[in-house]
């Protein structure tokens, strides 16, 4: 028996709690892992919740990352005491996931723990983090470069938004942050943002095409936030889209696209192919300030993570959470 969060479903509804779980509900996998460190992410809101159907098999521990120590492997890539981490994958809404003290997966989704990183550090970057560098290449890899102008960021307070910020500051971007809670302006300036709109400006039905501003756009909202980011951003800029905390419409027209050359890049972190997962964690190794890591990132046990999963849907959570599975 391990502690974890177990989700399940039959006549009494959906539940989420906080128990002993017998090792039988781990799936089939080659790789057992002992999991020293989780975190929150949207999804795992979600999961816990049950505010919409990220999970499909019960029971299902919920946790789409989990950094530990390999415990049994009869993988070929990995043996005893390898330190490890996993984000995605299904892990957490197909497979049991993170939330535990024992996970048990394919060796082919692990990735060893990135040198530099403590497995709290690796978890405080999580797949929050490690989404947002995937924005970050996009946007680099497309030509874009801190001359060419303003960056813009949505859902700033949230884990992708802010380590973005923290991201794109230390490359020498200007980056501005769209965000509900304005009054966190000084820790988002803290963060690296320049300056700090209010995402009302971003939220309601705009013109199929604005006035040139963003060189690109790291968007975590979608809907008309994402609609009229694309239609602000500069000829030849780009958008990076990679969430949906607004809304999963995209009420948009092509005239953005058609008239000025702007490029829509859709980022996803849960099925990408390992050498884009190396690729990001290396460079989260180079070009993430620990510091500020560290200033974003709230501790919580295990115990809690039902409650502040609930929080993280409600906004009411800046930055990431880590979560202490032996707690
Ligand atoms: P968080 O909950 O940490 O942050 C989301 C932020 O979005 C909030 O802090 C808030 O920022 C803003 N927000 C919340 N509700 C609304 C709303 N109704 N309208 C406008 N803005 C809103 O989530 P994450 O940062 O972990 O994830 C952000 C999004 O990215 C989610 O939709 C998530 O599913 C998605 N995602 C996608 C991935 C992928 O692979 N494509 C991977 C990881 C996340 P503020 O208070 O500053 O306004």
């Amino acid at each position: 028996m391990f502690k974890g969060i177990l989700v399940t479903k039959d006549d009494a509804g959906y539940r989420a709690r906080f128990q002993d779980i017998d090792e039988s509900v781990l799936p089939e996998g080659d790789v057992t892992v002992r999991v020293d460190w989780s975190t929150l992410n949207y999804k795992d809101g979600l999961a816990i919740t049950g505010k919409a159907p990220v999970v499909r098999r019960f029971p299902m521990v919920p946790g789409i990352d989990f950094a530990g120590t390999v415990t049994e492997s009869s993988s070929p890539a990995w043996k005893a005491g390898d330190r490890v981490i996993l984000n995605g994958w299904g892990v957490g809404e197909t497979h049991c996931g993170g939330l535990a003290g024992i996970a048990r997966v394919k060796g082919e989704w692990l990735v060893p723990l990135p040198g530099n990183f403590t497995a709290r550090q690796a978890m405080a970057i999580g797949t929050a983090g490690y989404t947002a560098m995937l924005c970050v290449l996009a946007l680099e890899k497309h030509g874009i470069k801190p001359e060419d102008g303003e960056i813009l960021v949505t859902g700033a307070n949230g884990g992708v938004g802010s380590v973005a910020i923290a991201l794109l500051a230390k490359l020498g971007y200007t980056v501005v942050a769209s965000t509900g809670r304005t009054a966190e302006s000084e820790y988002l300036k803290a963060l690296g943002a320049s300056d700090v709109i209010d995402r009302n400006e971003l939220a309601n039905p705009g013109k199929p095409i604005g006035k040139e501003r963003w060189a690109g756009v790291i968007d975590t909202v979608g809907s008309h936030t994402l609609a009229n980011a694309c239609a602000t951003t500069r000829y030849r800029g780009a958008v990076a889209a990679c969430g949906l905390a607004g809304g999963m419409d995209f009420p948009a027209t092509v005239a953005p696209f058609i008239l000025r050359g702007v490029t829509l890049y859709g980022i996803d972190s849960v099925m990408a192919p390992l050498a884009i997962r190396l690729e990001a964690w290396e460079r989260l190794g180079r070009d993430l300030d620990i510091a500020r890591l560290d200033a974003i990132t709230r501790e919580i046990g295990l115990s809690q993570a039902l409650e502040v999963g609930a929080e993280l849907l409600e906004g009411k959570v800046r930055g990431r959470v880590v979560v202490d599975v032996s707690r």
